[in-house]
């Protein structure tokens, strides 16, 4: 189970054990896993529950029953409570990423947010996310952390998703009120069963409860992102992941991640336009595993928006060699290509990336 960027979802369990602000019972031990991850090259984004139990104390309410509003503002009150507690246990900056489900389905942002996430990655600043749970009504919201988790790997191409709350994973059968329920180690299958099976294994703060972390898994291991279930109020569980050990319940990866990867790009998304390519840009894009420069463009075609796929085409034989997400749109990208990466700002007035097609989207056909 070696990982090089996994991302983990902390629940507000851990968060705020006692559902009365942040502690630091629990963050400590996770934060520490995190710089030995790092020390290690590996990369880590936190998705990080428990805005709405930090702010609990510091909003009036007066029924246990909340308003979405009293959340609302125990969230905005709370998130900067969370965010602090978490820098605290950390000698390298944070940054706060607040995103909604509609910004993950628009193409234009999901590229912005993925574009964020590797600049602050390459810079090593942990990325934290959670919802943004001021805006976020019933429409926009993914609703629960475990499935926005699951999200925030596939735009962040992370290879894991640990999942930890204060269940030790999946049971055979509820573990409080069963002996001899067992823990399941490994799920290669997410059917009727798990999910029957997760319905028997519950926690106490967590919004979403067993089942959302199946979800989560699913939606995970079908596109290559190996997940697991762990117990994080258990400290030793960091010391067996740094040995590569499972300590909870392995969800298997459908396919291997690039893999997975490849097929989406190449079978997934339908292409909105054709970039013609120069001779250098050709044999850059081919044989030298190159992101495409603006420089490399003869002509493009197609009225393509930011985040698009494209295909990339010989400009000689007008075949196509590759397909790819196009960094720029169609009108943008008349006015740069040809010239140098430097020229895009000037030209543009804004430089969202020196590349056009970044490497790591880039499929070659
Ligand atoms: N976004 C919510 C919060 O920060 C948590 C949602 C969840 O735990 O699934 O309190």
């Amino acid at each position: 189970m070696n990982f090089k960027r996994a991302v983990i979802k902390v629940g507000s369990a851990l968060i705020s054990p006692d559902g009365k602000g942040c502690s630091s019972k629990y963050v400590l031990a996770i934060a520490q896993f995190i710089t030995a991850c790092h020390q290690q090259n590996k990369e880590i984004i936190l998705v990080s529950s428990g805005s709405v139990a930090a702010g609990r104390q510091l909003i009036h309410h007066g029924s246990p029953e909340l308003a979405i509003q009293t959340k609302q503002a125990m969230a905005a009150v709370g998130q900067m409570q969370m965010m602090a507690n978490w820098q605290r246990f950390f000698d390298v900056p944070c940054s706060q990423l607040l995103i909604t489900h509609s910004d993950l389905k628009d193409r234009q942002c999901y590229n912005n947010i993925k574009n964020t996430l590797r600049i602050l990655l390459d810079n090593k600043i942990i990325p934290i996310v959670n919802e943004n749970d001021t805006v976020a009504i019933d429409e926009l919201k993914v609703g629960d952390n475990d499935n926005l988790a699951a999200l925030v790997a596939l735009v962040s191409e992370a290879d894991s998703l640990f999942i930890l709350s204060d269940v030790d994973g999946v049971f055979t059968k509820d573990p409080r009120s069963n002996t001899d329920a067992k823990l399941i180690k490994q799920i290669t299958e997410i059917n009727d069963d798990i999910y029957a099976m997760a319905g028997a294994t519950k926690n106490h703060i967590a919004t979403g409860g067993m089942k959302t972390k199946i979800e989560a898994a699913d939606k995970a291991t079908e596109n290559g992102i190996a997940t697991y279930i762990i117990n994080g109020t258990n400290s030793h569980v960091f010391e067996q992941l740094l040995q590569q050990r499972n300590p909870g319940t392995h969800f298997v990866a459908k396919q291997d991640y690039a893999k997975a990867k490849k097929h989406w790009l190449k079978h997934t998304l339908r292409s909105n336009g054709e970039l013609l390519l120069d001779a250098g840009a050709v044999n850059a894009v081919i044989n030298n595993g190159a992101s495409l420069l603006p420089s490399g463009i003869s002509a493009l075609n197609g009225n393509f928006v930011a985040g698009d796929s494209v295909n990339l085409l010989d400009n000689n034989t007008k075949k196509i060699i590759a397909k790819g997400i196009c960094q720029y749109n169609a009108n943008d990208l008349q006015r740069i290509k040809g010239c140098n990466s430097e020229k895009i700002y000037p030209l543009l007035g804004y430089c969202t990336s020196q590349v056009i097609v970044h490497r790591n989207d880039l499929v070659i056909l």
